[in-house]
């Protein structure tokens, strides 16, 4: 069994030798083989020197250094891309994320799990707000988006290959890989443990960049806010009118009590909500084509099975087949393959 472990990198050179060294012993202890894929995430301090170093030691060290910053969550895209295991964990750099729950991980993923994803119990070193952001954050986009994300997890996983290919094949940007993991699908399971505290560094993330990782992560599964400007103005339009219905009759049974101010006031309303009715349907058009821009595959094929001797109607073109991610599905010798995720050597 070959572990990958992916560590989005940018500006931790502090942390980058304790981690390779704690990842390296529970790795050689727990896996057949094992590489460790450092994404140097367009770092500007000695990040990458020490990875260079790392590398020249140990065989197991691979990396990718971006020509700039591109962003935690791309970091770990092209961490994936690289990851040739069969089970790939995903560990932030700064050593907040113990790896020794690795071993873990691995045994309930060789327990059947697909994705063990690692859930806070305690996070020490964290501001106040951190935690009240956080939690406000994983409450409100589970309640907003149509997949259910775990609350209080990072990006701390382990993920079977499959999930892994699954996962890579959505190329959408701006990305939100914790939403794309749920998305997929498989069986996935909860491993609770202690958040230890930063060993080096700071946070690379303020509040302006949390805040819009969470708008990113709420419009990439989520057509709420879309949807609320239309049901905003249907309320706005529905009520106006009603009120406007009362001042007529009113007017009409009782003229002394005729209120044109008030009925003035209810028109303009009533336009006010129309133009957001309005708003909101070309709003959800637009999401439509968010949607389909997303080139999100259809769906992901855990298993399938009694298509040995058949071909499947839509198989003479690749891209409507089945993920080849399926196990059990076996592609007719005489179509063409699948396209494949495109998994590129890593160099030194
Ligand atoms: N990171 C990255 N690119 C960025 C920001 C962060 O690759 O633009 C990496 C960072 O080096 C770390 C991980 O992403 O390994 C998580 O970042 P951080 O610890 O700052 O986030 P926090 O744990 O405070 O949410
Ligand atoms: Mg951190």
């Amino acid at each position: 069994m070959k572990l990958s472990v992916v560590i989005p990198v940018y500006n931790e050179e502090g942390n980058l030798r304790p981690l390779h060294a704690r990842i390296s012993a529970v790795a050689a202890a727990h896996a057949d083989d094992h590489e460790m894929i450092f994404v140097d995430d367009g770092s500007t301090d000695g990040s990458l020197a020490v990875i260079r170093e790392l590398r020249r030691d140990d065989p197991h060290v691979r990396f990718v250094s971006f020509s700039r910053n591109f962003g935690h969550e791309i970091a770990t895209t092209a961490g994936l891309d690289h990851a040739g295991g069969d089970a790939v964990v995903l560990i932030d750099a700064d050593l907040q994320d113990p790896p020794e729950v690795i071993p873990q991980m691995l045994e309930r993923w060789q327990a059947g799990a697909h994705v063990v994803y690692a859930q806070r119990r305690r996070r020490p070193g964290e501001s106040g707000f951190k935690r009240l952001s956080a939690f406000l954050f994983y409450r409100t986009i589970n309640l907003l988006s149509n997949v259910d994300i775990p609350v209080d997890t990072g990006d701390f996983r382990l993920m079977d290959r499959r999930v892994v290919e699954a996962v890579c094949k959505c190329r959408e940007n701006p990305r939100f890989i914790r939403g794309l993991v749920s998305w997929v699908g498989f069986r996935q399971e909860a491993l609770r443990y202690d958040r230890d505290e930063r060993h080096a560094g700071e946070t690379k993330y303020g509040l302006a960049k949390l805040l819009r990782l969470s708008a990113e992560a709420i419009c990439g599964f989520s057509l709420f806010p879309l949807r609320a400007v239309l049901w905003l103005g249907g309320a706005i339009t529905l009520i106006s009118l009603l009120v406007s219905l009362v001042l007529v009759v009113r007017a009409l049974f009782a003229p002394a009590l005729a209120d044109a101010q008030a009925f003035t006031a209810c028109a303009m309303f009533f336009l006010g909500g129309v133009g957001l009715v309005a708003l909101g349907v070309v709003g959800l058009y637009v999401g439509h084509i968010y949607g389909q821009s997303q080139h999100r595959p259809l769906y992901v094929v855990d298993t399938s099975g009694g298509w040995e001797d058949a071909r499947p109607a839509c198989s003479s073109d690749p891209a409507l087949l089945n993920f080849d991610i399926a196990r059990g599905w076996s592609v007719p010798p005489d179509s063409s393959e699948p396209t494949a995720v495109s998994t590129h050597p890593p160099a030194d």
